[in-house]
């Protein structure tokens, strides 16, 4: 398997970093402010460097926020990804563990039962995060 690390140019490893760092969706535009002290100032840059990190399987776009969410694919080991996407403020998160790595294990399973190949994906899975059912969004 290829490192998607590889051959990464500076600028997508300073997007990749801002958003691991971060370890929570963040949009293009509060991207550029992260990274502007960096010399990253062109939104172009930051969505080519989104676009490439997302072809690698390092970033993926969280559809109903349209922010963006570092997957630390190595640590994972899989390429199902699973987020936690809270419904009241769109907070998502993916979580590598080992229990989430039998899941996987299991549905690929299942999927061989009945004869289905899995593509590399993602599942999203609603519900509410611990600061709103707190009463204030994490
Ligand atoms: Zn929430």
């Amino acid at each position: 398997m290829n490192d998607p690390l590889e051959n990464l140019t500076a600028n997508q490893k300073k997007v990749y970093a801002a958003l691991l760092q971060g370890g929570t969706p963040v949009k293009a535009y509060d991207l550029l402010d992260l990274l502007k002290h960096s010399g990253v100032r062109a939104p172009m840059t930051v969505y080519r460097a989104l676009s490439e990190l997302e072809d690698r399987g390092l970033v993926i776009r969280v559809e109903g926020t349209k922010a963006y969410l570092a997957i630390d694919t190595l640590a994972d080991g899989t390429d199902l990804i699973v987020l936690f996407i809270c419904q009241r403020c769109s907070s998502a998160r993916s979580h590598s563990s080992p229990k989430l790595r039998d899941l996987v294990h299991r549905i690929r399973d299942i999927a061989g039962d009945i004869d289905f190949a899995l593509e590399p994906g993602r599942a999203e899975i609603y519900g509410t995060c611990a600061g709103c059912r707190a009463g204030s969004p994490s």
